[in-house]
C-alpha cells in the first residue's frame, strides 16, 4: 500500500479502538482491489462527539465505522440516519454526512452463511442482551420469526427492546433455564465471555436438542458460551461472522465493491492466532 496526498482516509472510531480488527479487516480488501485509499483506527474522547465527527468531514473523511460508544452521537450527527445508531459514516460528494446500520444485516448475513435454510426450523428467537447490537440483532431478526424474546440484566432495557419489535416479548433474566428450553435460536449479544469481562453459567442443557446458538463476541473466539454448545451437540456461529458481514457491508456502501468475506476470514483467523 502507497500513501500519497490523493489517498483517501477510512477510520474506525469509538472509545476503544487499539485492539480493533476492522483496519486488518479493510485494509485487506482495499490492497485486494487496488484502491487509493487506507482504514485507520482512531480513537474519540470528546464531550461533544456530536460536533467531533462533523468535524470529521472538514479533513477530507470519506467513510468510518462507528463503535461504542458513538453509535447514537453518529446518527445524530449525520443529515440523512437509517436509524438512531449507526455503525457506518458516509461523507457524500456535496460534502453531507449520511449515516447507516449494517450490525442487524450483518448478524443474518453471518446466520444465513453458517446455518443456511435456518429460517425453516427457527421460530422463536432468545436475544441476551439490550445493548446496541441487541436491540440491532432484535430488528434484523424480527421480521424473520415468529417471536423474539429479549433478555438482559437490566429488565428496564430488555423491556424497551422488546416494544420496539412487533413480536417482541422481555424475559427475566433470573428465569433463563426456562428461556433457554423455548428458543429455536438463542444469540448472546451481551459483552459477557468477552476477553477481560465476566463470565456466566449458561444453562445450555435446557436448551431443545436442535436449537441454534451464536455469540457475537469474537474474543475469544470459542467463547464459553460456544463451547458449552459444542459440547450440547449444537449447531454454534461465533461471532466473526457478523462482524465479517457488518464490515462487508459498509465497504460496499463507501466503494460499491461486494469484497471477499472468506478471504477477510481467513486474515482475522491468522491475526487471532486461530
Ligand atoms: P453495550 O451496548 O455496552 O451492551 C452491553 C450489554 O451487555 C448490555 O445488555 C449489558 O447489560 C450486558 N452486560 C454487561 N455486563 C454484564 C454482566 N456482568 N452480566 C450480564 N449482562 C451484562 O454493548 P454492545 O455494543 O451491544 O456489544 C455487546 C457485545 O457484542 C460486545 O462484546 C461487543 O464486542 C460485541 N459486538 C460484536 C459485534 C460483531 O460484529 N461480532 C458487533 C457489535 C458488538 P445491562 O443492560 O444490564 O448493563
Amino acid at each position: 500500500m502507497r500513501i500519497t496526498g490523493a489517498t483517501k482516509v477510512f477510520a474506525v472510531i469509538g472509545d476503544p479502538v487499539g485492539h480493533s480488527l476492522s483496519p486488518l479487516m479493510h485494509n485487506g480488501w482495499i490492497e485486494d482491489h487496488g484502491l487509493d485509499a487506507v482504514y485507520v483506527a482512531l480513537p474519540l474522547r470528546s464531550a461533544d462527539p456530536v460536533a467531533a465527527i462533523r468535524a470529521m468531514g472538514q479533513f477530507g473523511m470519506k467513510g468510518a465505522n462507528v463503535t461504542v460508544p458513538h453509535k447514537e452521537a453518529a446518527a445524530k450527527a449525520a443529515g440523512w440516519a437509517e436509524g438512531e445508531a449507526a455503525n457506518v459514516l458516509r461523507w457524500e460528494a456535496d460534502g453531507s454526512l449520511s449515516a447507516f446500520n449494517t450490525d442487524g444485516a450483518g448478524f443474518l448475513d453471518a446466520l444465513d452463511e453458517a446455518a443456511p435454510g435456518w429460517g425453516r426450523s427457527v421460530k422463536t428467537a432468545l436475544v441476551l442482551g439490550a445493548g446496541g447490537a441487541a436491540r440491532a440483532i432484535g430488528q434484523a431478526l424480527s421480521p424473520r420469526v415468529d417471536a423474539v424474546c429479549v433478555a438482559n440484566r437490566t429488565q428496564g432495557r430488555a423491556e424497551n427492546v422488546a416494544a420496539a419489535l412487533g413480536n417482541g416479548r422481555a424475559a427475566r433474566w433470573q428465569e433463563l433455564d426456562r428461556e433457554f428450553g423455548e428458543a429455536d435460536l438463542i444469540v448472546q449479544a451481551t459483552t459477557l465471555g468477552m476477553q477481560g469481562q465476566a463470565n456466566h453459567d449458561w444453562p445450555m442443557s435446557r436448551c431443545k436438542g436442535g436449537a441454534l446458538v451464536a455469540d457475537i463476541v469474537y474474543r475469544p473466539l470459542e467463547t464459553e458460551f460456544l463451547r458449552a454448545a459444542h459440547a450440547r451437540g449444537l449447531v454454534a456461529v461465533d461471532g466473526l461472522g457478523m462482524l465479517i458481514h457488518q464490515g462487508a457491508r459498509a465497504f460496499e456502501l463507501w466503494f460499491g465493491i461486494a469484497p471477499d468475506t472468506a478471504k477477510a476470514r481467513a486474515r482475522l483467523l491468522a491475526a487471532l492466532g486461530a
